[in-house]
């Protein structure tokens, strides 16, 4: 995957540059110790142009990820999504995956930071075609303890335990993992939050052991608009493989149907669940085509 070419600009600390003559220092808490916060963000090519979907979210959860790391977030958010835009523009890019990244400077000790960088770096994404079932496995690495870190916050460090489970994952010949929480429940998948449908009810595990995404706030409230009964509760491994289906959602993910937990296949064909529905319903979303639809 090239990120970026020689035409390529990146937004650093205020300024326009050019990716591959952007630097960075080597002796950086962020590098050494994972300190730093970040957010996924997707640019869709709407009928109304090019559109951040839930800009202002992910830059406020950026900057809640920030205050819960100690790491300074001076930035105006309306000004963040307006460089953002300016951003997609000067790459030419329309449907896009945007990377910002809050970073910071060099420091050996192990303190907060005083200071910080923002980058926000942007790259081609094409148009979602649908993709095939997930088959998933139930890691043996669990998601970090709340108790040992703020879960809530998309820090970088945290993304180790997410390699370490989709390695394994992948080694066994899964596509995906999915991790439990300290005490066993479902948490999330490495990176995307999980839902399931028993009964024709959602269910979907609570806040507290697992990143707040934006997906899955979006989907809660599609839901709403659409009469789905959606349940927030924990939910053990059994409760998982014994659902009529099941589906991970996250920004870049979007809404991805599962085939199958460890060796245990859903009963429910795809196209005809909840989550195929919720599928087809976010996507007319995110490309702004909801009223578009019903007006031709
Ligand atoms: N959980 C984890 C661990 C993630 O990395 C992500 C992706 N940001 C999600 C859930 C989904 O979050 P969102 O819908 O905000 O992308």
């Amino acid at each position: 995957m090239q990120y970026y070419d020689s035409n390529t600009f990146l937004y650093l600390n205020g300024k326009f540059s050019k990716a591959a003559d952007a630097k960075t220092d080597l002796y950086g808490q962020s590098l050494h110790y994972g300190y730093a916060v970040f957010e996924g963000i997707r640019a869709y090519n709407t009928h109304n142009g090019t559109r951040v979907f839930k800009a202002k979210e992910h830059y406020e959860r950026l900057k809640r990820s920030a205050e819960l790391m100690h790491i300074p977030f001076p930035y105006n958010i309306n000004e963040l999504i307006k460089q953002t835009y300016k951003l997609l523009e000067k790459n030419n890019l329309k449907d896009a995956y945007i990377r910002p990244l809050v970073f910071c400077p060099p420091h050996m000790s192990l303190v907060a930071a005083t200071e910080a960088s923002i980058l926000i770096c942007a790259w081609d994404w094409g148009t979602y075609l649908g993709s095939s079932l997930q088959k998933v496995c139930i890691s043996s690495y669990q998601r970090p303890n709340p108790k040992s870190t703020h879960v809530e916050a998309k820090a970088s460090g945290h993304y180790v335990n997410s390699i370490l489970a989709t390695t394994e994952a992948k080694s066994k010949g899964y596509d995906e993992a999915i991790l439990l929480d300290m005490h066993n429940n479902i948490a999330e998948a490495s990176g995307a939050n999980v839902f399931m449908e028993k009964g024709g009810k959602l269910y979907t595990p609570p806040l507290g052991n697992i990143l707040p995404g934006i997906t899955r706030a979006t989907i809660i409230k599609l839901c709403k608009t659409l009469d789905i009964e959606c349940i927030e509760k924990h939910l053990s491994v059994d409760d998982l493989k014994s659902a009529d289906s099941a589906f991970l959602c996250g920004t870049a993910a979007e809404i991805a149907g599962i085939a199958s937990v460890d060796e245990v296949s859903f009963p429910a064909v795809w196209t005809e669940t909840l989550g195929a529905t919720l599928q087809r319903t976010y996507k007319a979303l995110v490309l702004e085509k909801q009223n578009y639809e019903v007006i031709i």
